[in-house]
C-alpha cells in the first residue's frame, strides 16, 4: 500500500542544500519516502496541489502528561509553582498519566508534531497513549535520588524495566535513560544512569541550568558549575539532550560543543517561568552546538505549539542582543525539524528519499499564509500549529484535514487536575 501526495505546490525539502521543490509528488511506501518527483502513481492520492508539504515538527523537551496540569499553577514566583505541580504530581495514578499523554498526543499532533521527547515516570502509559494514536515518541524514564522522588521503588531500576520492556518493541517508541536534573541526583545515580545509557545504547534527557539557584546550589555543593560536574563523571556525549541550559559560562559552551552534547531551547518555558536569563542560543551555534526546540510542559508553556517556539526563538535573541540577523528564520524552522531528528538520533526531519514518512501538509489557502514573498518566513513568522491540516507519521494518516481518531473522546473524558 503506497500513499502518494499529488503534484505539491511546494515540499520544503530541510535537505542538505535546503531546497524548496515546487509542483512535484512525493511518494511514500510503508513508512519510507520512496521517491520525489514528476509523474509518481500510488494507491491512496492526497492532492496537494494547492499545499505545502514539509517534515514534521520534533519536540524536543517535554512531559506530556503534565498537559492534565495545564493552568494549575499561572502567575506564581517559581517556588510556589514546583510545590502545586509537585503536589499534584505525587498523586497522580497511572491513569491519570495515560490520560494526560492521550491529551497531550493528541494536541501535539493536531499542532503538527510527528516526534516527541518526554521525560516523566510511568513512561509504560505514555507509551501506550502515543501508540494508540500513530505518534512517534522518545521516552526517558526519570532517575533521580531514591529519597527525592514519589515513584515506588528505586527509579534507575524502574528506568532499566522500562527501557528493557520497550527496546525494539515497537517502531514508534524509543526508550531512553531520563536524568530530573543536578538538584536531585547524587554521584551515584549519575554514574548508574550512566552506565544503563551505555549498557543498552540508549540516549540521554536531561535537564541541564534551568535556573540561576539550580547552579548557585551545585556551585556551593561541589564546587563545580552543572555542566563541568557533567563533564567530569564523563556523562556528557552527543547520545544527551540537555533541556534549557540557559545559565552558561563561555567555558561550559565549550565544553558542550566539544562533547556534542545536544541542546533543547524552551523559550516559552522559560519566559513563562520568569527565571531571568536567556539561553546563549546563538553563542550555542556559533560553536556547533546542535540545538533544537522544546515546549516544555504544559504547566509551564501553555500549550504544545512548536510554531510558536520556532517564532519566539527566532525573535528572543534578536531583540536581547540588537541583531535582527543573528536566528534567521531557516535556522529557527532547522531546529524545530532537522536539528530535533539529529538530537533523538531519529531517521527524519527532512523530506528526502529513504527518510522516514513523517510530513505535514499546509493547506496554503489561507489569509494569514499569503501572499508568498518568502516561504521560510511565512512558516516560521505566520503559521501557528492550528494550520496544519495534515500529518503523516510512520507513512500513516495520522490527522486527515485536521480530523484525529476519536479526538472528541479524548477531550470529554478528561478529569481536571484539581479533582485528583
Ligand atoms: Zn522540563
Amino acid at each position: 500500500m503506497s500513499l502518494l501526495l499529488k503534484n505539491c505546490r511546494f515540499v520544503i525539502t530541510q535537505d542538505k542544500a535546503r531546497k524548496v521543490l515546487e509542483k512535484i509528488d512525493v511518494l511514500v511506501e510503508g513508512n519510507i519516502i520512496s521517491k520525489i518527483g514528476k509523474k509518481l502513481a500510488g494507491d491512496e492520492v492526497i492532492d496537494c496541489s494547492r499545499s505545502l508539504v514539509m517534515p514534521g515538527l520534533i519536540n524536543t523537551h517535554t512531559h506530556i502528561s503534565m498537559t492534565k496540569l495545564r493552568g494549575v499553577a499561572d502567575d506564581c514566583v517559581l517556588e510556589e509553582f514546583l510545590e502545586k505541580t509537585y503536589e499534584i504530581d505525587s498523586k497522580l495514578k497511572e491513569k491519570d498519566v495515560y490520560e494526560g499523554a492521550l491529551l497531550g498526543c493528541l494536541e501535539s499532533i493536531k499542532y503538527g508534531t510527528t516526534c516527541f521527547n518526554d521525560l516523566y515516570y510511568f513512561e509504560d502509559e505514555i507509551a501506550k497513549a502515543a501508540v494508540e494514536l500513530g505518534l512517534r515518541a522518545n521516552l526517558a524514564w526519570a532517575c533521580l535520588d531514591k529519597e527525592m522522588t514519589t515513584q515506588k521503588g528505586d527509579p534507575v531500576n524502574n528506568c532499566e524495566a522500562f527501557v528493557k520492556r520497550w527496546q525494539g518493541k515497537n517502531e514508534l517508541v524509543t526508550p531512553e535513560v531520563g536524568i530530573q536534573g543536578v538538584y536531585v541526583t547524587n554521584s551515584e545515580t549519575y554514574a548508574r544512569a550512566k552506565g544503563l545509557s551505555e549498557k543498552y545504547d540508549v540516549n540521554v534527557h536531561t535537564h541541564l541550568s534551568e535556573t540561576r539557584k539550580e547552579v548557585y546550589d551545585c556551585v556551593k555543593q561541589t564546587g563545580k558549575r552543572p555542566v563541568e560536574l557533567l563533564d567530569g563523571i564523563g556523562l556528557l556525549s552527543k547520545r544527551v539532550t540537555a533541556a534549557h541550559c540557559v545559565w552558561l559560562t563561555k567555558p561550559e559552551m565549550n565544553i558542550l560543543a566539544k562533547c556534542s552534547v545536544n541542546v533543547s531551547h524552551n523559550p516559552t518555558s522559560n519566559l513563562k517561568l520568569s527565571s531571568g536569563g536567556l539561553a546563549p542560543v546563538p553563542e550555542l551555534l556559533e560553536r556547533g552546538v546542535n540545538v533544537s526546540l522544546g515546549t516544555d510542559s504544559c504547566a509551564s508553556n501553555n500549550n504544545l505549539d512548536l510554531c510558536k517556539e520556532m517564532k519566539l526563538a527566532a525573535m528572543l535573541h534578536a531583540n536581547a542582543k540588537w541583531d535582527s540577523r543573528l536566528i534567521p528564520a531557516q535556522t529557527a524552522l532547522d531546529m524545530a525539524t532537522i536539528n530535533g531528528a539529529k538530537a533523538l538520533g531519529i531517521n527524519a526531519g527532512s523530506i528526502e528519499e529513504g527518510k522516514l514518512a513523517d510530513i505535514l501538509i499546509v493547506n496554503l489557502d489561507k489569509p494569514n499564509l499569503a501572499p508568498i514573498n518568502n516561504l521560510i518566513s511565512n512558516i516560521v513568522y505566520s503559521m501557528n500549529g492550528n494550520d496544519v491540516d495534515s500529518v503523516i507519521i510512520n507513512g500513516k494518516v495520522i490527522m486527515h484535514e485536521r480530523k484525529v481518531k476519536n479526538e472528541e473522546k479524548i477531550i470529554q473524558n478528561q478529569t481536571s487536575a484539581s479533582l485528583m
